[in-house]
């Protein structure tokens, strides 16, 4: 498992923490607007960060440094993950994992061995494989199924969370958000991102305009009732 991003400290990527975030590469999803394809298809041109580059850093700037927020790609698709998760746990920081939860089984290993204090995980449009294929690209009805389990796991878990839609105009209707929120109905925390037309997976997604901000607040507001807390993100 390579180490393929690095940002040494963040105030954005776990509310209420300096975090550092790190990337890993490589993802079994398609989503067209993902903005990290040279983390999925060429990660052989990005530079490799070691542990032990890692380690220095986090030895040296423990002080002000509150945890490690692990993201991709997706995280989970590596049998390594749990042994990353011990070593940073291991120097006294704390762990948020970003996941599209479609491996429930290594979640619920991290989760079982208390390596994450924070999860973020996507669900990328209402729960059928017709908008769940448009969104990501997958085809096979199985992975349907590993997604409910995982969000069914990580409210089961104690552990602190959210769920969270990056919301495109060509894939998601304010419907497709009342339905998500419906199925998390009672969750945590839910967020809606806005999607942000700049390096996109599939280049024809630079040209759709994203929501107003407004659109995104309003559909917040409507499905505010289901969720313990419901916000938006993004321009
Ligand atoms: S947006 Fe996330 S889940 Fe989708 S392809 Fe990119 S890294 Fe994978």
């Amino acid at each position: 498992m390579e180490i393929k991003g690095f940002i040494p400290n963040s105030l954005l990527d776990w509310e209420g923490y300096i975090v550092s975030t790190i990337y890993l590469p490589y993802c079994n999803f398609r989503c067209p607007y993902c903005q990290n394809p040279s983390l999925i298809f060429s990660p052989h041109t990005l530079s490799t960060i070691t542990w032990e580059e890692l380690k220095s850093y986090w030895k040296k700037n423990k002080k002000w440094i509150d945890g490690v927020c692990i993201t991709g790609g997706e995280p989970c698709l590596y049998r390594k993950l749990p042994e990353l998760l011990r070593g940073i746990k291991g120097l006294g920081l704390k762990v948020k994992l970003d996941t599209n939860g479609t491996f429930p089984r290594r979640l619920g290993e991290v989760i079982n061995e208390n390596l994450v204090d924070y999860i973020a995980m996507d669900i990328k449009a209402p729960l059928n494989m017709a908008s769940y294929q448009k969104s990501t690209g997958i085809k096979r009805e199985f992975y349907l199924k590993r997604i409910k389990e995982s969000i069914q796991m990580i409210r089961d878990s104690g552990i602190d969370y959210e769920f969270r839609t990056t919301v495109v105009p060509t894939l998601h209707t304010e419907k497709d958000i009342e339905e998500i929120a419906s199925y998390i109905q009672g969750a945590r925390a839910y967020y809606l991102q806005n999607f942000v037309p700049h390096d996109t997976l599939n280049p024809a997604y630079e040209k759709i305009t994203p929501y107003p901000r407004e659109r995104l607040e309003s559909m917040c507001k409507k499905i505010a009732r289901r969720v313990v807390k419901c916000g938006t993100r993004g321009k």
